[in-house]
């Protein structure tokens, strides 16, 4: 049987799948915002887009709906990375923030585009809704969780998995998490091709010698 050699955790929305492009397209289609990509520096891309707050709650109801999340690309690079990864003896866990009610419909997208994954878990990453009973946990219960590295774009989040998780943390650069950070274990990535070229070699040494907090217990 196959060892496993730890677990990496990897977020969703933009780490895998073009999440903020298909928010501009719908704001675009639905409230003729026309935003750049490049000019969503506030990670509430309702803000970036000068979305009254009713509108911007009704942009992120549309993005919700099954056929919108299951329309939106994968992110360059990123599911043949896992792909390696997986082959190399990792276990993928997809740790999300959307809505647990998207959970069906996001898994249908992971299979869709056969993404090689072993656990799947809705966080309330944002404190956007409750947890109990609806198969979601909290950011407390995900720190009790194990994991040898983690790839994130939110910088709030990156940064309590560094230090409340002692979690080394892949960051893919997207305009809204340019703000100063200095942190010894967040490292920022330009795209998944620049991740993929850091774990080519030894990958072990790389994911487990950070710091990373399999090694804690
Ligand atoms: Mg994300």
């Amino acid at each position: 049987m196959k060892s496993i050699r730890g677990t990496i955790y990897v977020d969703m929305d933009d780490v895998l799948c073009q999440a903020a492009r298909h928010f501009l397209v719908i704001a675009e289609r639905e409230f003729g915002k026309q935003i750049a990509y490049e000019q969503l520096t506030n990670f509430d891309v309702g803000q970036s887009c000068g979305l009254r707050p009713d509108e911007r709650d009704e942009l992120y109801r549309i993005v919700h709906r099954p056929d919108e999340l299951l329309s939106m690309a994968p992110v360059s690079d990123a599911i043949a990375v896992l792909g390696s990864w997986e082959q190399r003896g990792f276990e993928i866990a997809i740790i999300t923030g959307r809505p647990p009610e998207t959970s069906e419909t996001s898994i249908e997208w992971l299979r869709k585009h056969r993404v090689p994954f072993h656990s799947f878990t809705v966080v309330d990453k944002y404190s956007r809704f409750a947890t109990k009973q609806s198969g979601a946990i909290s950011l407390c219960e995900l720190a009790a969780r194990r994991f040898c590295w983690a790839v994130e774009d939110s910088l709030p989040i990156a940064q309590y998995l560094a230090d409340h998780m002692n979690l080394p943390v892949a960051l893919i650069d997207r305009p809204w998490n340019r703000t100063d950070n200095e942190h010894s274990r967040i490292s920022r990535y330009p795209d998944w091709s620049a991740i993929a070229e850091a774990t080519c070699g030894d990958v072990v040494k790389i994911l487990q010698g950070a710091g990373a907090n399999e090694e804690r217990d």
